[in-house]
């Protein structure tokens, strides 16, 4: 028996799960675009229904997966995708969401994101979802990539106050929002997504990993995502399009530290103790 996966809340109202679905490097070959779709919709049986993609990704063949999997479901998805800094115009980020809505196959993104600023003020971008939002194409929006001064000047916009989210570089080899962008979030209500939650893969072989999963019959991944997990209004989307990955990062939920385990993983991966340039991949 599993534990539930617990839920953080979006100022807008929607419950999501900590722990959600990545889908970069999906969607780069046909062949194997149903094998991922199946991994997605594994996942969603599992509870981790959120489910993140971009129009980036595999120049929209990440979002016709996506589509793939959510066919015939789509009420038991949370989808979140973003748009390309280069199309993020006034205009432009409305024909950019429409073509993901086609690819989806779907008729409202629930969760639609600048995925890094670019050169468009974001007085554009923001009255682009305002007027989308208001369309009922998407149902939110938020940020990526954006640090503490980007998250200020972004509060200075106006609607800016409606942002939902800022996904970010989160995992235990970066640690660095965890001083300013971290609290600055906390204070206003609006969650952390945490992307490459397991560094794209390199912290299954860190040692300190290796021997705390051992001491909780657990994996290194799991520890991984279950640090993200435990911190509060962080969400994790590692990305796998392998069942059994999908069912072994499922199971983070079940893993509980003590005291003693965490001062463990700040030996060996030590929190941030001044400001530093927001890192990104
Ligand atoms: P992750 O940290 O999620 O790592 C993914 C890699 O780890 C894949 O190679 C996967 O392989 C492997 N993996 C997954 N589970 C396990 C496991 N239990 N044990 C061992 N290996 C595992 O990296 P991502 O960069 O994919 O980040 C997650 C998601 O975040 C992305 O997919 C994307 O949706 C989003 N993202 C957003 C960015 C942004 O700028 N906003 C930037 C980067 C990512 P396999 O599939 O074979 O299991």
């Amino acid at each position: 028996m599993h534990q539930p996966i617990p839920t953080t809340d979006l100022a807008s109202g929607p419950r999501v799960p900590v722990l959600g679905q990545g889908t970069w490097h999906m969607g780069e070959n046909r062949a194997n675009a149903r094998a991922e779709a199946d991994a997605l919709r594994l996942g969603l049986d599992l509870g981790m229904t959120l489910i993140d993609t971009a129009e980036m990704y595999a120049n929209g063949g990440a979002e016709t997966v996506v589509g793939e999997a959510v066919s015939g479901r789509r009420d038991e998805a949370f989808i979140v995708s973003k748009v390309l800094p280069s199309n993020a115009s006034r205009s432009g980020t409305i024909a950019a969401c429409e073509a993901s809505l086609k690819r989806l196959g779907i008729a409202c993104i629930d969760l639609y994101l600048l995925h890094w600023r670019g050169r468009f003020p974001l007085s554009d971008t923001v009255a682009a979802f305002e007027t989308l939002r208001r369309d009922g194409k998407i149902a939110a929006w938020g940020v990526s990539n954006f640090d503490v001064d980007d998250m200020e000047e972004l509060a200075t916009v106006a609607g800016g106050n409606k942002v939902e989210t800022n996904q970010v570089l989160y995992n235990l080899a970066e640690r660095g929002i965890e001083y300013g962008l971290v609290q600055w979030q906390a204070a206003r209500g609006i969650p952390v997504m945490a992307y490459s939650p397991l560094d794209e893969g390199r912290l299954v072989r860190h040692p300190a990993l290796v021997r705390l999963a051992k001491a909780h019959q657990a994996t290194p991944a799991q520890v991984a995502l279950a640090f993200l997990m435990n911190r509060p209004g962080v969400v994790a989307i590692p990305k796998s399009s392998s069942p059994e990955r999908v069912r072994e990062n499922r199971q983070a939920a079940d893993i509980r530290f003590t005291a003693q385990d965490l001062a463990a993983i700040d030996a060996a991966f030590p929190p941030p103790r001044a400001k530093t340039p927001l890192a990104m991949i």
